[in-house]
């Protein structure tokens, strides 16, 4: 039997809690949101290696309409944001409407119906008039392509499916990868393990991490005195939206921060040949800037070796540098991160004419204002293309694209349209003007190779090159003259 709904939402995740929540609130009662795991939460339900932490500050890590007053760190916790998540479910009553351990195996738009057909994994039929991917950009692990890999006869562990029971004490481990991720966990597995090898292929631009407890006072007054947590979370937008320029015209801007994150390291690391390996050859800011106070530390460590050599293979109990050193391992933690530029695996959404998402995408990403995309009737995307920050909280971009749908929905309603998509030339037009305005930007040409450009194309088909403000402008209304309506 198939079960039908006015809008299904694929992830519960922020994106899709925050729409769910707005959609309550205007009045659109009929949506199921559809989450394959075992919980909500998303990237925070799924990433939880040790060390796990949120690099944007908490009281701006929160959606504006779903506010949380206390906040225990200045920079959250993994688990205190997970906890926040799933309050957001009975704050909201959202309960009725969630369907967990529900994994999509296909949807399909169906011309003559105008609607969408999904299936599951557990071979359950849906059908909705209009599908929302809340899927997150950043939900697919990548594997290194390393020779003999798969051969290894130890455990290999990806740092977003950290198996809950992992006990790594007096084990080898070699880590392969130094990005937000690795930073966060590396100072962990050190405490552990009997001896560490970390594998840097491109050294970071690390700045020192400003954490700190946030006391019950302040936790008291941000609860019983919204105003003080407004001015707050005011301060931290402002303090991140002026990062901009620096990323987008302007690279001398970075020149404080470099000689911060350079100090930063001179006063962390012991050994000069550390200290010199360990420094970022490329523009700031041409990767994300990652933040700790206990990364570069744990370099001074007996037992853990920094190897700034690329991998030749991997044998059954070790890895292998270019130069033929053998690192002997137990375990493999691959912080390698994710396929940010192929977040829709092929066959998983399909559109008119039979048009599959992730194979059109095969040479990256494209969608109009990250949220539309021609070929698709009545789908709409959270966090698509060219919507993930350099610069600020990514729940800005959320939320935009949120009241832009909201506002779509309130469109189709009043004028009784049954489908609605975006045309061809406002997605090129929109495109070629974000690729011109990434060109000069550190991302494009900052010298550096990172999961923001596409690996085949080169294009940025992650990264919105503006303020968060003007993209709050840009999604304010929905702009149907160019859209195809009927
Ligand atoms: P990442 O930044 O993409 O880092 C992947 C690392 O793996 C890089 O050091 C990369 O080296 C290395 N690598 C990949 N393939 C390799 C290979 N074949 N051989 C050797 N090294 C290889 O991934 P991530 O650390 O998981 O972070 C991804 C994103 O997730 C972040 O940028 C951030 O947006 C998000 N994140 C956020 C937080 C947070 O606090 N909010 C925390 C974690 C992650 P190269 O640099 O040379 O490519």
């Amino acid at each position: 039997m198939t079960q039908h709904h006015h809008i299904i939402i694929i992830g519960a995740g922020f994106a899709g809690l925050g729409l769910a929540i707005q959609l309550k609130k205007s009045g659109f009662n009929d949506f199921v949101i559809l989450e394959r795991e075992a919980g909500v939460g998303g990237t925070w339900w799924v990433n939880r290696y040790p060390g796990a932490a949120c690099d944007v500050q908490s009281h701006l890590y929160s959606l504006s309409f779903a506010p949380k007053a206390d906040w225990t760190r200045q920079f959250a916790p993994r688990q205190e944001i997970q906890t926040h998540l799933e309050d957001l479910i009975a704050a909201f009553d959202l309960a009725p409407h969630l369907k967990l351990n529900t994994e999509i195996t296909k949807a399909q738009w169906d011309e003559h119906t105008k609607q969408w057909h999904l299936t599951d994994g557990n071979h359950q039929h849906r059908s909705a008039q209009v599908l929302v991917g809340a899927l997150g950009g950043l939900a697919r692990p990548a594997w290194p392509d390393i020779d003999g890999l798969e051969a290894f006869n130890g455990r290999i562990i990806h740092s977003q499916q950290w198996p809950n029971d992992l006990d790594l004490t007096d084990q080898r481990i070699g880590v392969i990868g130094t990005g937000a991720s690795a930073v966060q966990f590396v100072p962990h597995l050190a405490k552990k393990a009997r001896s560490l090898s970390v594998f840097q292929r491109t050294p970071n631009w690390i700045l020192p991490k400003p954490d700190r407890p946030i006391g019950p006072i302040l936790q008291k007054l941000y609860r019983f005195f919204p105003p003080a947590r407004h001015l707050t979370r005011l301060g931290l937008f402002l303090l991140l939206e002026t990062r901009l320029p620096a990323f987008t015209r302007w690279p001398a801007l970075s020149a404080l921060h470099r000689r911060k994150a350079l100090k930063h390291l001179k006063q962390q690391v012991d050994d000069p040949t550390l200290v010199k390996a360990l420094t970022p050859r490329y523009a700031m800011g041409c990767k994300r800037v990652l933040m700790s106070n206990d990364y570069y530390p744990t370099f001074n460590l007996p037992h853990v070796k920094l190897i700034d050599q690329t991998i030749a293979h991997v044998t059954p109990t070790g890895i292998v540098d270019e130069k033929g050193n053998t690192y002997p391992v137990d375990v493999i933690v691959l912080g390698t991160g994710f396929q940010a530029t192929s977040p829709i695996p092929q066959g998983l959404i399909v559109g008119k004419d039979q048009i599959d998402l992730g194979a059109l995408w095969a040479n990256g990403p494209k969608a109009y204002k990250g949220t539309a995309v021609h070929g698709f009737p009545n789908f709409f995307m959270l966090l698509g293309p060219n919507t993930a920050l350099g610069h600020n909280s990514v729940l800005l971009m959320i939320e935009g694209q949120i009241r832009y749908i909201i506002q779509a929905l309130k469109e189709m309603k009043k004028n009784h349209w049954q489908q609605v998509e975006i045309t061809a030339q406002a997605q090129t037009n929109w495109n070629e003007r974000l690729d011109r305005t990434l060109s000069q930007s550190v991302w494009n040409a900052g010298g550096c190779q990172s999961w923001y450009l596409h690996p085949v194309s080169g294009r940025n088909t992650t990264l919105w090159p503006h303020t968060t403000i003007r993209f709050k402008s840009l999604t304010k209304r929905f702009d149907h003259g160019v859209y195809a309506c009927k």
